[in-house]
C-alpha cells in the first residue's frame, strides 16, 4: 500500500476504481450468448481433471434453465475442493459457445450459500499491484471511506453549479449504481467525476496563488533604469537592432525589475529569436543600479559561449565578467571567487552546478537561467534556495568600490538581508497555454514572437539511412561553398560509451570520404578545455565539419553553419530535435537539416519526423509533442516522475481549470484557511513542487 502511496484514509478514499464489474445480477445460463461478460450462478454437476494437449481442470454447472462448462489450465487442488460436485458456486466470466457447448476460461468463482444476497451496488476494481489483491484492496479503501475526512471544505458557490458534495462525488465514484451512466463513468464526464477533477485543479491553483501571495509579500531591490546608462550604451554598441519584440520583453522585464518585489518571469522565444541580448539588457539594467548578475547555462559550451558574447559587449562598457566552470581549477577560480565575493566582477557567468555550489556574491539582484527546461525539479528547489541563502549577511560590507561607469545604490528599505533577488529564466521550449495556466501560474511569461530579420526558413528533409552518401556528397557541396555543417550523433540513452564509440566512429568515416576537410569531434567525455578548442576551431570557420553529441543541443550559435545532418533522428524527442534544427539557420543562408533515420519508425518517431517536416516553429513543434506525449511526459522532469494531475485532464477540462483558475485567489483571500485545508487534502507535501 505505500509503494501505491495509499497511507492516509484521504488517499484511499482518493484511489478510484479503474472500471467496475455488475454483480449486481446473476444471468441464467440457458440466457447466456457467445461474448457476454457474465455472472451466473449454479450447482456443480461434474469435476473432472483432464489431459488433452495439457491437464486441465473441467467443471459443469447447471442452474436449472442450461449448463455451463468451466475451464481451468491452471488450477489448485483447493480449487477442486471448492468446485466440487453439489457446492453451489458463483461464477463470473466472459461465456463462448465452445465444442462442449457454452463454456467459461477462467472465471473468477466463488461457493456461496444458497441466500447470499447480490450486492446493489456495481463492483469497484482497483489500480493494484501483483502483491496487493484486489479483494483486500476493496476491504481496505471501503473501510477508509467510512473514516476518510471528506466533509465539505469549500463555501459555497465556488464549486461550478451542479456538481455534487465531495462524499458523495467519491461514493459514486466508488460505487456507481446500476442506473448511473456507464459511458459518463468511462470517459469522466459524469458529474462526480467532474467535481473530484475541479477540486484537484482548484487545489493546484490554490497552491500557486499561494506562492503568488507569498512572493508578493518578499522585497527585492527596485532596479530603475537609468538614461545613459549602460543599457543605452550597449544598445548603442550592438550590430543590431532589437526586434519589435525583443523590445517588448526588454520593457517587460525592465518594469519588473524596478519594483520592489522579486521578478518571476519565464522568457520564452523560438530557438534563434535572440534572447541572449534580452538576458544582457535585464543585466545592465541591474548593474547600472549598482547590482551583481548571474547567468546560468546548462552546459559549458554554452557558459564559454556566453562568457565570450558578454565579454565583447560589456567589456568596452567597463563591466569586468567572471567565468566560473567546473573545469576552471587552481588559483583562476580562486581569483573568479574573490572578484564575485567583493563585487568587483558585476556579472559573472556559469554553469549552474558551479554557481550553486560555492559562489558567493556581493550584492546579488538578478538571476538569470538559460535552457531551464533542462532542470528538474530538485534543481530549481536548489537554486532557489541558493539564491535565498546568497544574499548577504545583516551588516555584511558592500562592495568597496563600484566599478567604473556603475552607479552606487541606493540603501535599500529594510536592509539588504531581507531582498530576494530578481530572476529571470529563458527557454526554447515553449509551454503550451494550458500547461502555463496550470503548472506555471506563479510565473509570468514573456515572449518573443518574432525572429530577427534576414533568416531564412530552414528546410527539413526525412531520408531513410541508406541515402546517406548522398547526404556526405551534399555536406561536401556545402563546405566547397564556404559554409559548416553539424552532423549529430545517436543519443542512446543507456550508454554514454556507447553514444562516444558512434560517434568517432562516425568522425573517422566522414574524415575518409571527406579528404581535405578538417573534421571536428565534439562529445561529452572531452574536458573542457578540448571542447573549448574544437568550439574555437569550428566557430572561426577553420574547421568545416563537426560530429557531435548532443552536447551541441543548446545555445550553440554559429551562424556560417548551414546544413545539420541528424543520424537516428527517431530517436531523439521533438522539443530535442527542434533544438538541434536551430544550430543553423542561423544567418541569412538558407538551412536545411537532414533527418537521417533507420527503418522501421514506431508510430510516434514517424509522427516526431513528420512534425519537423511540417513546421519549424518552436510553439507548434511544442503543442504536437504535447499531443504525442501527454502531458504526464511532457512535464517529465518537473514532476519528477509522479503526475501532479491525477484526475484533471488539462486538455478535456479546460472549462473546470479556467473556472479553478478565477475562484481561487478570491478563495484565497476570502476563506484562507479553507484554501490551506483544501490543498492540504489534495497536495499534501507535494505542493512544494509545484513552485519549482
Ligand atoms: P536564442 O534565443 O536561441 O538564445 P541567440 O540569443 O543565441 O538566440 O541569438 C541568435 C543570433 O541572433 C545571435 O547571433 C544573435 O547575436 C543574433 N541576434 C539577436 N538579436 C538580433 C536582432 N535583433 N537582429 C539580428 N540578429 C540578432
Ligand atoms: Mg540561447
Amino acid at each position: 500500500m505505500r509503494k501505491l502511496g495509499l497511507l492516509r484514509d484521504i488517499d484511499l478514499a482518493l484511489h478510484l476504481p479503474l472500471r467496475h464489474l455488475d454483480e449486481t445480477r446473476i444471468v441464467p445460463i440457458g440466457n447466456l450468448r457467445d461474448g457476454d461478460m457474465a455472472q451466473v450462478q449454479g450447482t456443480v454437476t461434474e469435476c473432472r481433471v483432464e489431459i488433452r494437449s495439457r491437464r486441465q481442470l473441467l467443471v459443469r454447472l447447471s442452474d436449472g434453465s442450461g449448463e455451463l462448462l468451466l475451464r481451468f489450465l491452471n488450477f489448485y487442488p483447493s480449487n477442486q475442493k471448492t468446485l466440487a460436485v453439489d457446492k453451489l458456486v458463483r461464477v463470473r466470466g466472459e461465456v463462448r459457445g465452445g465444442f462442449l457447448g457454452r463454456e467459461m476460461v477462467h472465471p473468477e468463482f466463488r461457493a456461496v450459500a444458497p441466500d447470499t444476497p447480490l450486492p446493489t451496488a456495481l463492483t469497484p476494481v482497483y489500480p493494484t499491484s501483483a502483491q496487493l489483491p484486489q479483494a483486500y484492496l476493496r476491504k481496505a479503501v471501503a473501510s477508509a471511506l467510512g473514516r476518510a475526512p471528506l466533509a465539505e471544505l469549500l463555501p459555497p458557490g465556488v464549486v461550478p453549479h451542479g456538481l455534487p458534495p465531495l462524499r458523495e462525488a467519491v461514493l459514486k465514484l466508488h460505487h456507481p449504481s446500476r442506473d448511473d451512466d456507464e459511458q459518463q463513468l468511462q470517459d469522466r464526464s459524469h458529474p462526480a467525476w467532474q467535481r473530484l477533477k475541479f477540486d484537484e485543479l482548484l487545489a493546484q491553483q490554490l497552491a500557486q496563488a499561494q506562492a503568488h501571495a507569498t512572493r508578493a509579500l518578499l522585497a527585492a531591490p527596485a532596479m530603475k533604469a537609468r538614461p545613459q546608462g549602460l543599457s543605452d550604451q550597449l544598445l548603442a554598441t550592438l550590430p543590431f537592432v532589437l526586434t519589435a519584440a525583443q523590445q517588448r520583453v526588454v520593457a517587460e522585464i525592465s518594469t519588473d525589475l524596478a519594483r520592489p518585489q522579486p521578478m518571476h518571469r519565464l522568457l520564452q522565444g523560438d530557438v534563434g529569436s535572440g534572447k541572449t541580448v534580452v538576458a544582457a539588457l535585464a543585466a545592465t539594467v541591474a548593474m547600472d543600479a549598482g547590482w551583481q548578475c548571474a547567468l546560468m547555462a546548462p552546459t559549458e559550451i554554452l557558459a564559454e559561449q556566453h562568457f565570450g558574447k558578454l565579454v565583447q559587449w560589456l567589456q568596452p562598457l567597463g563591466i569586468t565578467v567572471a567565468w566560473l566552470t567546473g573545469s576552471r581549477k587552481g588559483k583562476q577560480r580562486d581569483t573568479m571567487l574573490a572578484q564575485v565575493a567583493s563585487g568587483q566582477a558585476m556579472l559573472v557567468v556559469g554553469t549552474h552546478a558551479v554557481i550553486q555550489r560555492d559562489v558567493v556574491f556581493a550584492r546579488l539582484g538578478l538571476a538569470v537561467v538559460d535552457e531551464q527546461h533542462r532542470f528538474g525539479v530538485a534543481q530549481r528547489l536548489a537554486l532557489r534556495d541558493k539564491l535565498q541563502a546568497g544574499l548577504p549577511p545583516p551588516g555584511r560590507p558592500k562592495a568597496a568600490e563600484p566599478p567604473r561607469g556603475v552607479a552606487q545604490a541606493q540603501p535599500e528599505p529594510g536592509g539588504a538581508s531581507s531582498l530576494e533577488p530578481h530572476l529571470l529564466m529563458m527557454s526554447a521550449t515553449p509551454i503550451p497555454r494550458t500547461l502555463a495556466m496550470s503548472y506555471f501560474a506563479d510565473l509570468d511569461v514573456s515572449t518573443i514572437d518574432e525572429l530577427p530579420p534576414g533568416r531564412t526558413p530552414i528546410v527539413t528533409k526525412v531520408f531513410a539511412d541508406g541515402k546517406r552518401d548522398a547526404v556526405i556528397q551534399r555536406i561536401h557541396d556545402e563546405v566547397q561553398q564556404g559554409r559548416q555543417v553539424y552532423w549529430v550523433c545517436p543519443l542512446v540513452e543507456e550508454s554514454e560509451h556507447i553514444d562516444l564509440q558512434n560517434a568517432t566512429a562516425t568522425h573517422a568515416e566522414l574524415t575518409a570520404a571527406l579528404p581535405g576537410v578538417l573534421v571536428g569531434l565534439l562529445h561529452g567525455r572531452m574536458k573542457g578545455s578540448e571542447k573549448a578548442a574544437v568550439m574555437q576551431l569550428f566557430s572561426s570557420g577553420e574547421m568545416k565539419l563537426l560530429v557531435a553529441t548532443t552536447v551541441i543541443e543548446v545555445g550553440v550559435d554559429v551562424p556560417n553553419a548551414s546544413l545539420m545532418v541528424i543520424e537516428h533522428a527517431e530517436r531523439f524527442g521533438l522539443a530535442q530535435l527542434h533544438q538541434l534544427r536551430g544550430r543553423v539557420g542561423r544567418g541569412a543562408v538558407a538551412s536545411v537539416c537532414v533527418l537521417l533515420y533507420s527503418a522501421p519508425l514506431s508510430a510516434t518517431g514517424k509522427a516526431r519526423l513528420k512534425a519537423m517536416a511540417e513546421t519549424n516553429d518552436g510553439f507548434e513543434i511544442a503543442r504536437r509533442d504535447l499531443d504525442i506525449r501527454g502531458p504526464g511526459e511532457f512535464m517529465g522532469a518537473r514532476q519528477s516522475g509522479d503526475a501532479l494531475l491525477r484526475f484533471a485532464d488539462l486538455a478535456q477540462d479546460s472549462t473546470l481549470l479556467q473556472h479553478a483558475r478565477a475562484v481561487a485567489p478570491g478563495l484565497l483571500a476570502q476563506h484562507p484557511e479553507a484554501a490551506l485545508a483544501h490543498v492540504d487534502r489534495w497536495l499534501g507535501g507535494k505542493a512544494e513542487y509545484l513552485k519549482a
